[in-house]
C-alpha cells in the first residue's frame, strides 16, 4: 500500500535551485534536466523537497509529541547531518547507512495550468517522455554585484549573473510514502507529519529565495490517510479546490 500525495507548486516570486552557495561570485543556473525530446527544461530537484520536509518535521515532530498527537519515538539530537537511525524521521525520510526509506520525493516539473489535470493522471518522472504535457517556462537572466563587506564597494570581478525561473510557474511532482517499509512507526504518525510539514512549505523558501504556494491535486491516492481524523483536517485545507 503506497501513499501517494500529487502536489503542485506555484512560484510567488522567482525561482532558482542552483548548486553552491549564494554568494559565490559565479553564473549561477538553476537546476535543470533534459527531456527525451532533447529540450532542457529547470525542475527542482526531489532531494530538495525532501530535505526541506525533513527539517520541518525535525521541528514538527516534538511539537506534536508533547502535544501527545503522536506517540512515535522522538530524539531532540537527531539532524540531516547526523542522523541517529532510531526516531521517527529517520523511520520515515531513511539514515545514512540504513535501508530504503519509506518516504520518496520525485522531481518536480514545469506545467501549464490547463494541462495540469492530464499530467496528473501521469506519476510525474512519466512526464520526461511526455514532453506535450510540459510546461517551458521563459527563464531570466539578471546581473547580481557582489558588494564587499569590508569596503561597501563593488569586489573586483564580482559581477555574475543569475538565471530564474518566472513568478506563478506551477511545478508537479508527488511525495510517496510506502507503509510497509514504516516499520515501528504508526501509519498515522508519519501520515500526519508528512501532511503537516507539506503545509509548512508554505512559510519557507522553497528554493533560494523562491517562495512557494502548495496545493494537493485531487488525483493523490490518500484513501489511508483520509480515514484518519486528524489528516483528514489538514488534507481539507491544502487539498485543490
Ligand atoms: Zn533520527
Amino acid at each position: 500500500m503506497i501513499l501517494r500525495i500529487k502536489l503542485v507548486l506555484k512560484l510567488k516570486g522567482l525561482g532558482l535551485w542552483g548548486a553552491g552557495r549564494e554568494s559565490f561570485e559565479a553564473d549561477t543556473i538553476t537546476y535543470k534536466i533534459r527531456l527525451k525530446d532533447g529540450r532542457e527544461i529547470p525542475a527542482i530537484p526531489g532531494s530538495y523537497v525532501k530535505g526541506l520536509l525533513r527539517g520541518w518535521s525535525y521541528k514538527l515532530a516534538p511539537l506534536l509529541s508533547r502535544a501527545e498527537i503522536i506517540s512515535s519515538r522522538i530524539n531532540a539530537e537527531c539532524f540531516a547531518g547526523a542522523t541517529c537511525g532510531r526516531c521517527v524521521i529517520c523511520q520515515i525520510f531513511g539514515a545514512s547507512g540504513g535501508g530504503l526509506p519509506p518516504l520518496s520525493v520525485t522531481n518536480f516539473y514545469p506545467v501549464t495550468a490547463d494541462k495540469l489535470a492530464q499530467a496528473a493522471k501521469l506519476r510525474p518522472e512519466e512526464l520526461t517522455s511526455r514532453p506535450d504535457l510540459i510546461d517551458q517556462p521563459r527563464l531570466s537572466y539578471s546581473p547580481h554585484v557582489r558588494i564587499e563587506d569590508s569596503s561597501g564597494n563593488a569586489a573586483k570581478g564580482g559581477l555574475y549573473m543569475l538565471e530564474t525561473v518566472p513568478p506563478r510557474t506551477l511545478f508537479y511532482g508527488e511525495v510517496a510514502l510506502q507503509k510497509h517499509l514504516l516499520n515501528g512507526v504508526k501509519p498515522g504518525d508519519a501520515y500526519l507529519l508528512i501532511l503537516l510539514a507539506i503545509s509548512q512549505l508554505r512559510f519557507s523558501y522553497a528554493g533560494r529565495r523562491s517562495r512557494v504556494e502548495v496545493r494537493i491535486l485531487p488525483e493523490s491516492d490518500l484513501k489511508d490517510a483520509l480515514s484518519d481524523k486528524r489528516c483528514a483536517e489538514v488534507l481539507g485545507r491544502l487539498m485543490m479546490k
